[in-house]
């Protein structure tokens, strides 16, 4: 849950960070694939085959400089598409409207106002977004393992423990912390719903008891009007 109305209307990312966002972005989603062939045709200016099939999850695609195609799906596509835009031989007009299609939004070459350094200039859409204190994303989207080491630190400075009580600590295969919410109060069991989130009574919305300290995760969805769409946030819907 959000509760901001204004923010950014516009940022400015380098080449090389305006492909870390586009792999970002594909690996954050299933495959894209209506989105995946409007880039390639856009990339390989019709040159690369590419073709559909119904149900499934990928695309078959043609080798460069052959009509063979071969099947590419799930993750393995996703990462032939973010090689695709990785390549620095994309020109920053060609990267911008990739970023154009890819977050639904205008996005045009440019320059960093203080170093000159070639980029892309991104329009966020945020100025027009509003929560509407809902409680969708509270209550059904998987931020589980998303409370960052920071905002651990930051509660620990705090002295939230009542709201580190609910926090578990894990570790990944690779032996990293994961810090997982919000768990029952000395139990490795999760709470079926976030403890903090409260219906305000009489009304049609919802609200954070921990809105000032809360989780970094919280406070920056929706990133964009995409992930307000993809994930079903009304944020931006300017009929409510
Ligand atoms: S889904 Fe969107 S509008 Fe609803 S509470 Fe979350 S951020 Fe606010
Ligand atoms: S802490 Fe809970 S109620 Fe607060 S914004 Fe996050 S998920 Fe929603």
């Amino acid at each position: 849950m959000s509760e901001q109305t204004t923010e950014k209307a516009h940022l400015f990312l380098s080449l090389r960070e305006a492909s870390l966002a586009l792999c970002f972005d594909f690996r954050h989603y299933e495959p894209q694939l209506l989105l995946f062939c409007e880039l390639i045709r856009l990339m390989s200016d019709g040159n690369t085959l590419f073709r559909r099939e119904a149900d499934k999850n990928g695309l078959w695609i043609s080798q460069p400089g052959r009509r063979k195609m071969r099947w590419i799906e799930g993750s393995e596509l996703i990462e032939y598409m973010c090689e695709a835009v990785s390549s620095e031989d994309l020109s920053p007009d060609m990267l911008a409207a990739i970023c154009a299609r890819v977050f639904r939004t205008r996005a045009t070459p440019a320059e960093h106002p203080d170093t000159g350094e070639a980029g892309i200039r991104i329009d966020t859409g945020m100025e027009s977004f509003r929560c509407r204190q809902c409680g969708q994303c509270c209550r059904n989207l998987d931020y589980r393992d998303a409370l960052t080491e920071e905002d651990v630190k930051r509660l620990k400075a705090l002295g939230r423990n009542g709201i580190l009580d609910r926090v578990g600590k894990f570790k990944s295969q690779e032996g990293k912390p994961i810090y997982r919410i919000w768990m029952k109060p000395g139990k490795l069991e999760l709470e079926e719903a976030c403890p903090f989130l409260t219906k305000v009574p009489t009304e049609n919305r919802w609200s954070c008891r921990i809105h000032d300290v809360k989780p970094t995760i919280c406070r920056q969805y929706p990133v964009s009007r995409k992930h307000a769409n993809m994930t079903g946030c009304p944020g931006f819907d300017n009929k409510k």
